[in-house]
């Protein structure tokens, strides 16, 4: 529930409330999510005239302006509240619900956990236009058909003649947009009161078959059928899918987590699991961190489940979005296949909910409301009965602890399927490589020489550079500087083919400098390197190879991804170079040599993360080795081989990896062994953020002082954030860890109550609960 304490009044002349959530036809009162940066909710009274329920969205009056916002809650007038001190609605703008009660008990529960105002929370997940283009209509009754039948003799007529010749015109028509009945409002509304007149759904299909469904279909033909058939489960599937099935049997909520190793099958055992829900009646909800990545997984589903499936993720415009949205409301597709949001989306009675590579970051959404799609949807299947599996090959730390102590059902694929071998993993020490050549190099001889093998083999290569552009940055030999960007206190990256110096965290472009921007010396130099000088470097070493780049660059056109992916699929292509792109999910069975160019690069960021990110990134690009007839090596270049992230990747040893990232964890107080929040204070003048996390810090230390308050918590910080100057903001931070959850709810609610006390700007103050990254 959203934070409601007292009815003291608000700027906005409304009243913070907490209502229910009940639609009460005759309610006087209704509770209003605004989009402003406070906590609460506002109250506002409902004219006569106007009829409003929970989840429709409303024009309200808010100090001088007037806010569109979502109805949360409807009642009656308390006693001892002065109506008067209540502003009235000023618009209705659905005739129907745009919100279910389900979705706005959902955004609550976000609003709440996450700390961020649920007028924040709700239009976040909207597809924009959705309840813009309601259509509805209004159609006569059966009682409104008998009021307009004959008058019987004796009696008067109950219909006036106004109203007679308003429900003779709907009735003929088949039912009237409100749209077309302006200017009677009143005598409408009070037929509805009557229940002559009601509010239908307009049902005519204009949605039509979900265009993504069709899009993916049409991409499965790139795709070689044979990849999609209905296999015989093996025992170890068969037995993980008893284990999901009887699960769903009890009806209740459970979460199991489906760890298996990389090719041991686990899409085939969601597909059956989606079908046992289907067949007890409920729908099923499937989460993938992204669907342009996978289009071989969505295409799949296609041909398995055909018209029921709906596809929801972030690259759709506003119109397919609504399509979608439309279509699984309605119940014309059960089962859903989407990225994070997809959690939201308005799928009645699941009964399954599966998060595909669980421990993804893409889960977590980096700007408010920061929520997790992964905890969202164990929260969702719980308020509805349904069963959870989270799947992965590389279970995030936090998983796989509850797994182990019991809060989950553990299920385990500890094989590839058709008992195929996990790749065997090389470590190149690029140090010894330095000192054998003399020569600072990116391409080790081992690597080369195990590319132009697999080459000449006519098999497949894939080459991991998790870092796009040519150059990673620029800097003058004269004065030693870096050319940074103009918004962010980060370098450049140099761009040769858009031949421009990009900014990857704004977007920051400039061309690229022939001197040194700061003291105009000639002496620059382009240092480190990116997928697109890999590719580069590759198509020199091996002339005769057609290969492609997999990045944010070259997958910036919608459909590039899944077409690049295709002709790989399709061996149009010996080598594919990309980003950690490349390591999502494909399955493509000619990929018998993956290569790491650095895997070093995750493990230098200051993030208690970054070393279970590199081992997952590690384990799951060398899980796209050796997955069909013939076995698959994966060479890693590294500067540290000594690593505990980089020898468990290296011999797919999760285990090893959990042991030691467990150890650290606990010792250092980190998830799962506490609940942990970044609280970032920013500002766009460096003198105003400097002065707001003092006074922050020292309201921190005073809590921390008191023997009460400072008990069961610590505080890190104040620090410069790891990127100081972001998007030209500067940013301080410090990390709360708490024993407990309600204890860390605590500290961030009194963190903002001091920012709103001490007048802090408007989103100075940003709280990050479960943080995924500390950037
Ligand atoms: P994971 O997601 O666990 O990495 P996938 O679900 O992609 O693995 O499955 C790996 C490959 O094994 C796919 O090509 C899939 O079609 C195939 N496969 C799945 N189940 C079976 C089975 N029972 N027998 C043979 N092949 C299977
Ligand atoms: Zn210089
Ligand atoms: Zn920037």
């Amino acid at each position: 529930m959203a934070e409601s304490s007292t009815a003291k009044l608000k700027s906005g002349a409304a009243t913070e409330s907490n209502l229910p959530l009940s639609p009460a036809p005759n309610s006087t009162l209704c509770e209003v999510a605004l989009p402003v940066p406070l906590p609460q909710t506002f109250t506002y009274s409902i004219p006569l005239n106007m009829t409003v329920e929970p989840g429709m969205r409303v024009v309200a009056p808010f100090g001088a302006r007037r806010l569109v916002g979502v109805v949360v809650g409807c009642g009656q007038m308390p006693a001892g509240l002065n109506p008067k001190t209540i502003r009235p609605l000023q618009r209705v703008l659905d005739e129907i619900p745009a919100l279910t009660q389900e979705f706005i008990a959902l955004s609550r529960w976000v609003a709440d956990y996450y700390l961020t105002p649920l007028g924040e929370v709700l239009p976040a997940f909207l597809p924009r236009a959705a309840s813009l283009r309601n259509k509805t209509k209004l159609v006569i009754t059966e009682t409104g058909r008998e009021a307009l039948g004959p008058v019987r003799a004796g009696k008067e007529s109950i219909v006036t003649s106004a109203e007679r010749q308003m429900l003779e015109r709907i009735a003929k028509r088949g039912g009237l947009s409100s749209g077309t009945l302006r200017g009677s409002e009143a005598l409408v509304e009070k037929l509805r009161r009557r229940g002559w007149l009601a509010v239908e759904r307009s049902v005519e299909d204009s949605v039509g078959r979900s265009p993504h469904v069709e899009a993916a279909t049409e991409r499965n033909a790139a795709f070689d059928k044979s990849v999609f058939p209905r296999w015989e489960l093996s025992p170890p599937q068969q037995t993980a899918l008893t284990r999901i099935n009887d699960q769903m049997d009890t009806g209740d909520f459970g979460v199991l987590l489906l760890h298996g190793v990389t090719g041991s099958g686990k899409t085939e055992v969601y597909m059956r699991a989606i079908e046992r829900a289907l067949a007890r009646g409920r729908s099923a909800l499937m989460l993938v961190p992204e669907i342009n990545l996978t289009p071989a997984m969505a295409g799949q589903f296609a041909a398995r489940f055909g018209e029921r499936i709906a596809v929801l993720h972030s690259g759709l415009d506003d119109r397919d979005r609504e399509r979608v949205w439309q279509r699984v409301r309605e119940g014309k597709s059960d089962v859903l296949i989407g990225t994070r949001s997809a959690v939201f989306a308005p799928l009645a009675r699941p009964g399954l909910i599966i998060v595909d590579e669980e421990h993804d970051g893409s889960y977590k959404q980096e700007e408010a409301p920061r929520y997790s799609g992964r905890d969202v949807a164990i929260v969702r299947a719980k308020e509805s009965g349904a069963t959870v599996v989270l799947g992965s090959a590389t279970p995030s730390v936090e998983t796989r602890y509850h797994a182990e102590t019991g809060k989950y059902q553990l299920l385990e694929l500890e094989g590839r399927v058709q008992e195929r071998p996990l790749p065997q993993t090389e470590i190149i020490d690029m140090r010894q490589e330095l000192a054998e050549t003399g020569k600072q190099t990116f391409l080790s001889r081992r690597m080369v020489e195990a590319i132009s093998m697999r080459l000449q083999q006519h098999e497949q290569v894939m080459i991991l550079m998790n870092r796009r552009g040519f150059s990673s940055f620029v800097i003058c030999r004269s004065c030693g500087k870096t050319v940074e960007c103009a918004n962010c206190s980060i370098a450049l990256t140099h761009h040769k083919r858009a031949a421009r110096l990009l900014c990857h965290y704004c977007g920051y472009a400039r061309p690229v400098p022939q001197v040194c921007p700061e003291c105009q010396s000639e002496h620059i130099y382009f240092m480190g390197e990116g997928s697109e000088k890999v590719e580069a470097a590759l198509g020199k070493h091996f002339p005769e190879a057609r290969i492609g780049r997999l990045d944010r660059d070259t997958a910036r056109a919608r459909g590039s991804a899944e077409s690049i992916l295709a002709s790989f699929h399709a061996h149009e292509l010996d080598m594919l170079v990309g980003t950690q792109m490349i390591a999502k999910g494909h399955d493509i069975h000619g990929v018998t040599l993956v290569g790491v160019i650095s895997a070093d690069m995750g493990l230098a960021r200051p993030d208690f993360r970054s070393a279970e990110r590199t081992f997952q990134l590690l384990t799951q690009v060398s899980g796209r080795a050796g997955r069909g007839e013939r076995e698959g090596i994966v060479v890693i270049q590294t500067y540290y081989p000594d690593h505990y992230a980089i020898k468990a990747a290296a011999a797919q040893d999760y285990a090893q990896f959990y042991k030691q990232e467990q150890r650290f964890r606990q010792l250092m107080h980190y998830p799962p062994f506490a609940a942990l929040a970044n609280v970032i204070v920013k500002s766009d003048s460096q003198e105003t953020v400097l002065k707001l996390t003092g006074r922050l810090g020292r309201f921190f230390e005073s809590l921390q002082e008191d023997k009460q308050k400072g008990r069961g918590w610590r505080m890190l910080g104040p620090a410069a954030a790891p990127i100081p100057k972001l998007k030209k903001a500067y940013r301080y931070h410090f990390l709360i860890k708490a024993e407990q959850r309600s204890l860390l709810r605590k500290v961030l609610i009194a963190a903002q109550d001091f920012a709103r006390r001490e007048k802090f700007p408007a989103n100075a103050l940003i709280i990050d609960v479960d943080p995924q990254s500390l950037f």
